[in-house]
């Protein structure tokens, strides 16, 4: 260690509240660790820090980085030895999070997309693949590079499952034995937490939620068709994906509502069948809105800190399958394969069974989702941006911008849509005194961006660097970074693929 080196840790770990702003405080133990080692130091100079629970600017601001830590925030002397990062005229932001993707590819196509589009944290929401547990742990090992990712179990759904088991590993779970049954057979194969789905009766759920419980797994997922969003909600289920079945609980005609989604028959794997059919329920509930029901609803969700992921950009497509593709990322970053298997789940699953009025009704559908999530934000509702990657159309990466811009046009401030990627997702994950948050003590995720993003959200598309515990991708790494994956999706796989149960099924639906 040269000289300047350990005066300037003497003086953090001395005058650490001085030098941070009091922000030292929060030093742990893993923070002194980083002090102590032999860790690269980088300095963020002359930063605009954007605080995203206050919506505040920091204005000229030193973000000092020590091996993967942040170890100083404020108007500080950038210690000799030190990488510069010149920040002028820049925002820093906390790195962000995909809180509902399947991953797609092999290891050099999402990992990256992920990273060089500013997301350090993932939720892979179906563990369906061995290869996931293995990327999640090699990243964590520091041997792959790739954002953290907390990964699910395999899909647990009903019998008759939506899902066809010949092609995606879905466990069936009928009863409420076999459900305690998949739930330990999920932690044996290293699930994080237990992924729930549509079609679970109500004692194989009861089932899965005690058994998560007593191996200290958390369960999330879909709301199942055969209980209200307050009955999931008070049973612990910690988020629900999608505006499918909570757009039901806000219903004045819940009951009749619940009785027709109750009704509902499914074959084995015939997804494309239970979209046709919730359709028109939805569209009744859509119609028969409550705001009294609403705020019953929402205040049980806001108390008992049940996050919804409303996945906009999933329901953007699947609403509106007339949808244009103009996204040239389509393109670049996604293998032919595999827009030809979106534009086949499209054209000839999704598309052709719907008549006329059903497509408009579709269209306003999305219109009412929006209004939707609009009022979840009005009524402090718990949001986490997440995507639905792995669903038609929708690029890893890219597509939580997408999101974000949807969060917005729903009636979230920037401020709302970034805190419900950033800092809402860190709590969630139980990790908020790591991460989710541009502070001293804490890992050191961030995004450096041109532009500002609580004065237009789209500027979260404009990326400077990207610094991944404590590691900075700068503009000409980044550029290679998107350079390298699109020679790797044009060119014939080398690594090992995710199977296409992984993505988007059949249906080429919702998740
Ligand atoms: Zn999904």
């Amino acid at each position: 260690m040269n000289s300047s080196r350990r005066e300037f840790l003497a003086r953090t770990a001395a005058g650490a509240a001085v030098i941070a702003g009091g922000s030292f405080a929060a030093a742990t133990p893993a923070l002194a660790g980083s002090l102590r080692a032999n860790s690269p130091l980088t300095a963020l100079v002359d930063a605009t820090v954007i605080d995203v629970e206050t919506g505040q600017r920091h204005r000229h601001q030193t973000v000092l980085i020590a091996g993967e830590r942040i170890v100083g925030i404020g108007r500080l002397p950038v210690p000799r030895g030190a990488t510069v990062v010149d920040a002028t005229g820049k925002y820093v932001v906390p790195g962000l999070a995909d809180m509902h993707a399947h991953s797609l590819g092999t290891e050099h196509v999402s990992p990256p997309l992920y990273l060089a589009n500013g997301l350090t944290t993932i939720r892979e929401m179906a563990g369906n693949d061995p290869v996931l547990y293995d990327w999640r742990d090699r990243i964590e090992a520091g041997t792959l590079l790739g954002p953290r990712m907390v990964v699910a179990s395999k899909i647990i759904d009903g019998d008759p499952t939506l899902w066809d088991p010949t092609l995606t590993p879905v466990i069936v779970a009928g009863d409420e034995q076999s459900g305690r049954a998949a739930v330990r057979r999920a932690k044996a194969e290293g699930a994080d937490f237990i992924k729930v789905y549509s079609r679970l009766n109500r004692a194989t759920y009861a089932g899965i939620l005690d058994e998560a419980r007593k191996l200290g797994l958390t369960a999330h997922g879909h709301g199942p068709d055969a209980l209200t969003t307050k009955e999931v909600s008070n049973a612990g289920q910690r988020s629900i994906e999608h505006i499918h079945s909570i757009g039901l609980s806000v219903s004045s005609r819940e009951a009749d509502v619940r009785r027709m989604v109750r009704a509902i028959t499914v074959q084995k794997g015939d997804y494309n069948s239970w979209f046709r059919q919730m359709h028109p329920i939805e569209w009744i509930a859509a119609q028969t809105y409550s705001e009294a029901r609403a705020a019953d609803v929402f205040g049980t969700l806001r108390r008992n800190r049940t996050r919804v992921t409303p996945t906009l950009t999933m329901h953007s497509v699947l609403d509106q399958p007339d949808y244009a593709r103009i996204d040239p990322a389509l393109t670049k970053y996604m293998g032919a394969e595999e827009l030809a298997v979106y534009d086949y789940a499209i054209e000839n699953l999704y598309k052709p069974n719907r008549s006329a009025e059903e497509i408009a009704h579709q269209r306003d559908m999305w219109a009412w989702r929006k209004q939707f999530v609009g009022e979840l934000f009005a009524h402090n509702v718990p949001i986490l941006a997440g995507t639905d990657t792995g669903t038609p159309y929708s690029v890893p990466g890219f597509a939580l911008h997408d999101e974000l811009e949807h969060l917005v046009a729903a009636g979230a401030t920037p401020r709302q849509a970034l805190y419900a990627a950033t800092a809402e997702p860190a709590r969630f994950l139980g990790r908020a005194a790591e991460l989710g948050t541009v502070e001293a003590g804490k890992i050191a995720d961030l995004v450096v961006l041109d532009a500002d993003p609580l004065t237009d959200i789209r500027n979260t598309r404009k990326i400077h660097s990207v610094v991944t515990r404590g590691r900075v991708i700068g503009p000409a790494a980044r550029t290679k970074m998107l350079a390298d994956v699109e020679a790797a999706v044009q060119a014939p796989p080398t690594a090992v693929a995710l199977s296409a149960g992984g993505c988007c099924g059949a249906a080429g639906s919702g998740h």
